[in-house]
């Protein structure tokens, strides 16, 4: 066979298995599916004895993988390893990130009465009349009617360019899911028959993913001169009863000011409507209740306690004004206040940092007031292509005008995290081999290469009043921290940068250094806990099992955090998941842990629960 025959016929299997919780749904396919398109190879999915193309949404989707089940794909053609390798990255990233929706808690409060309760979608309290959602077709006379192709092609275009402009947002995934469900054959084959397409979907596992299909028809069908409107008060305070509400929908309603609130009859908290209207800060909440009767009187919608009250008495409307009052001052001060120092109410003050990965994520935590950055895993800056030196120096150089204070993790690859262009040897255990700092040291590469980029960005900068640190990841032994640093000091020295202003530490998450810490502390100038790595070698439960689990603030864990804190001699901060858990924030902060880093989003609120402890 010559060359370019075995090049077309090459064909690579990988086993993938999926690890979230909520299984590999729309979202992550969509992202998927965006990328399998953009390889010149055939690539299928097989599971469950059904092979399916990749490049189709619906399909994926049929094969319902949940978590714990695995699934082969299947690469064939010029660039299969290109996209096997990638893919299967990408893959495990869409794992990683995609986390769990938390239920809203909610409060204990009584009213005389309660006409209907529910689950919490978007906290708030809302007052105002109850107004059943009513939509109508109409053939509008003003919009040009394109044909059918072209009205694919238009809302195609609308729904990429509002990806684009959400990007760095979790609500944008929904516009490229829904624009990879309008280039499947549903929509491109079947479009006149898509009612039935969409009625087969009733009664099964998808029939969550129904309001994106009638979204979708929608869409197309406006670029048709058909439109679907509504007749809502603009004027009079309304809380609207609706059976179903589109994404589509809810964007219209949050540009009606008159709208104070959202009870919804059909869906879920996480459905892609309601993942909206958390966005757009409407009270919602949805009722299991199939049977209601909009009354056109007042009503008091507490999504905060989940509760309904239709013609309220003046007790109990008096409370409700009292609780939106107070719940729109919270509110209102933990954003206003997200720029000022964050102090106990026993004036302890609390540092709260933001972990990020680029300098868009760097912007956004900026904005929602990081009091610096405690942790910018740089791997994602090498995801796709290795990055030039130039282009590193670049990055860091923006970040760190950003922030006073901005701690660099070297790369931490291996384990759960691969780079497409490196070769890391297959290991059974690749959580227990060549990770983070241990694969710097032996392929010293990249390593020496990312020294020189922060060390020029540093070099560069116009304020010398920065702090700027560097952190090795997954340091096991006092020995690997002296090698690394060493290495960093000769990349110095041979470019005649002075780095005596850099501080150097190290990520505590693996066991040992709890145990080496009267050694570290000569060494190293600073620590931060990485607690999602400490648990799964704590408890020796992979962090992306599908099925095994640790409690977040397991006493086991919280009794290591205490002997950490009691044992360190050098700043040291936490950057892993439990920082951003307000479950844990009292006993952190008890065990004198006053540095948090974590996801900026977190931040502003973060920072008004510390204020009220
Ligand atoms: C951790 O392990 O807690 C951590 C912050 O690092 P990562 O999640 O990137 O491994
Ligand atoms: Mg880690």
């Amino acid at each position: 066979m010559n060359l370019l025959k075995r090049l077309f016929n090459r064909k690579i299997t990988t086993t993938l298995t999926v690890t979230s919780s909520n299984g590999f749904h729309l979202r992550p396919i969509a992202k998927f599916v965006n990328e399998v398109k953009k390889f010149d190879a055939t690539i299928t999915l097989k599971a469950k004895n059904k092979e399916v193309l990749a490049t189709q949404v619906p399909k994926i989707l049929s094969l319902s993988l949940e978590k714990g089940d695995s699934f082969e794909l299947i690469c064939k053609g010029k660039e299969a390893k290109e996209a096997n390798e990638k893919l299967t990255k990408l893959f495990q990233e869409l794992m990683r990130d995609d986390k769990e929706i938390e239920r809203i808690e909610q409060e204990q409060i009584t009213y005389s009465k309660i006409d209907m309760k529910g689950e919490t979608i978007a906290k708030g309290v809302a007052i105002g009349r109850q107004v059943n959602y009513t939509k109508q077709k109409i053939h509008s006379s003003n919009k040009k009617a394109l044909s059918l192709k072209d009205a694919l092609n238009k809302t195609a275009q609308e729904l990429e360019s509002l990806y684009q402009q959400n990007r760095s947002k979790s609500e944008a995934e929904i516009f490229l899911a829904q624009k990879e469900l309008l280039q499947s054959d549903a929509f491109q084959l079947h479009f006149e028959t898509i009612e039935e397409e969409i009625a087969k979907l009733k009664d099964t596992k998808f029939e969550n993913k129904i309001p994106d299909y009638l979204d979708l028809k929608k869409r197309i069908e406006s670029h048709m001169g058909i439109e679907t409107t509504f007749k809502l008060p603009k004027k009079v305070d309304t809380i609207l009863f609706a059976n179903e509400l589109l994404p589509s929908e809810v964007e219209e309603i949050s540009k009606i000011s008159a709208i104070k609130g959202v009870v919804l009859f059909s869906g879920s908290t996480t459905s892609h409507a309601s993942i909206l209207l958390r966005s757009f800060n409407i009270p919602s909440i949805v009722v299991t209740q199939k049977e209601f009767e909009p009354l056109e009187k007042e009503t008091i919608l507490d999504a905060n306690a989940g509760v309904v009250i239709s013609e309220p008495n003046e007790k109990d409307l008096t409370q409700a004004k009292e609780r939106q009052k107070a719940f729109k001052k919270e509110q209102e001060q933990s954003f206003q206040k997200r720029f000022e120092t964050t102090k106990t109410k026993s004036g302890k003050e609390v540092k709260l940092l933001a972990n990020i990965t680029n300098l868009d994520s760097a912007k956004e935590a900026k904005e929602l007031g990081a009091d610096g950055v405690g942790l910018l895993r740089t791997e994602f800056l090498f995801t796709h292509n290795k990055p030039s030196i130039e282009e590193q120096t670049q990055t860091y150089q923006a970040i760190f005008e950003l922030f006073n204070e901005v701690t660099v993790r070297t790369l931490d690859i291996g384990g759960d995290k691969s780079l497409p262009y490196i070769e890391i040897p297959k290991e059974e255990n690749p959580f227990l081999g060549l990770r983070g700092i241990r694969f710097s040291l032996q392929e010293q590469t990249l390593f020496k290469e990312q020294l020189l980029a922060i060390f020029k960005a540093v070099d560069s900068m116009s304020s010398n009043k920065k702090i700027i640190k560097i952190m090795f990841p997954m340091v096991s032994t006092p020995q690997e921290f002296i090698d690394a640093k060493n290495i960093a000091q000769t990349i110095a020295k041979e470019n005649n940068i002075d780095i005596k202003g850099i501080q150097f530490g190290i990520m505590l998450e693996v066991p040992s250094v709890i145990f080496g810490l009267k050694e570290f502390n000569k060494l190293v100038d600073f620590y931060s806990i990485g607690s999602n790595d400490l648990t799964q070698y704590l408890f020796a439960i992979e962090r992306t099992h599908p099925t095994l689990s640790v409690d977040p603030i397991s006493p086991l864990l919280l009794v290591a955090l205490e002997q950490i804190s009691k044992n360190v001699e050098k700043p040291i901060s936490i950057c892993g998941e439990l920082a951003g858990l307000e479950v844990a924030t009292q006993k952190l902060l008890n065990m004198n842990y006053t540095t948090l880093s974590v996801s900026a989003k977190l931040i502003p609120n973060l920072k008004e629960k510390i204020r009220k402890i």
